[in-house]
């Protein structure tokens, strides 16, 4: 007899536009008296001593009391930054699709893959987990792991409209968590490696953060995730 796989209602399970929720923040931020230099990357921490003093742009230097690396599967690539954030790019590839044929009213996983339903009647299918560097290109092999999965899952997904493609790169570290907290340089901490969580992870990240700076300890047990884990602590 063909066993039947187990299924898992989670009626309490929601979701978000994430791409409403980046704008989002960027707005409350700037609300807040956050100055962007957008455009203009870092290159590397600005170490005086023991202390990081903040960061070197491409032309100048920005000052700060706490420089927070959040900048996802790059954060590595800022010179300073490798030892305690080896984060490394894992490419997922979504697809957009839209129909009248399917109803869907929340999150549905199988094994291969998940449709989120959004508010405005699409229907996200996604996605892969590739290791290919920095590459962010769709590819067919790609969509077609999706789609076909997305079929399997929902069959009148076979007529709906794609709307749109695209590919994003994940901050994955060594052993997949996070890493969150102060570093063994005075003023510099570490907030990246989310890999497949960081929009779940969104808010506790900002608490973490803001009471390292605020009251220079946190409220929860976060050892497991310090960026110190990766190298032999410096005196
Ligand atoms: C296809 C796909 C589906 C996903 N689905 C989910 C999901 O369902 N739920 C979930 O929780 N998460 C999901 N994730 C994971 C989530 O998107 C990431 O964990 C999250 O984006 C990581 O956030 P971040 O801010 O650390 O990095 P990023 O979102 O990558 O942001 C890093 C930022 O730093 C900037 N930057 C890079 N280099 C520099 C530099 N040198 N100087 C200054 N700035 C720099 C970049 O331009 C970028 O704006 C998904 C990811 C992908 C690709």
């Amino acid at each position: 007899m063909k066993k039947s796989k187990p299924r898992v209602l989670r009626p309490e399970e929601a979701s978000i536009d994430n791409r409403a929720l980046t704008a989002a923040i960027l707005q409350a931020a700037k609300r807040r008296g956050a100055e962007i230099f957008s455009g203009d990357g870092a290159k590397a921490i600005w170490r005086e001593g023991k202390r990081c003093a903040g960061l070197v742009l491409q032309n100048e230097k920005v000052q700060a009391n706490w420089t927070v690396i959040a900048a996802g599967c790059f954060s590595a690539t800022i010179d300073g930054i490798a030892p305690y954030a080896p984060v490394r790019p894992a490419k997922g590839q979504m697809a957009s699709l839209r129909t009248d044929d399917v109803k869907i009213e929340r999150v549905l996983w199988s094994e291969k893959i998940y449709l989120v339903p959004r508010n405005d009647g699409r229907i996200l299918a996604g996605a892969t987990v590739e290791h290919a560097g920095f590459d962010k290109r769709v590819t067919a092999g790609g969509m077609e792991k999706i789609l076909a999965a997305a079929i399997d899952i929902a069959p009148g997904l076979a007529n709906a409209r794609i709307e749109e493609t695209w590919a994003g790169l994940r901050p994955a570290s060594p052993d997949h968590l996070p890493i969150l907290g102060p570093t063994d340089i005075d003023g510099l901490l570490i907030a990246t490696g989310h890999f497949r969580s960081g929009i779940l992870l969104t808010p506790i990240t900002a608490r973490l953060i803001r009471e390292w700076i605020t009251e220079q300890r946190v409220s929860v047990d976060w050892e497991r995730f310090s960026p110190l884990r990766f190298s032999v602590r410096r005196e």
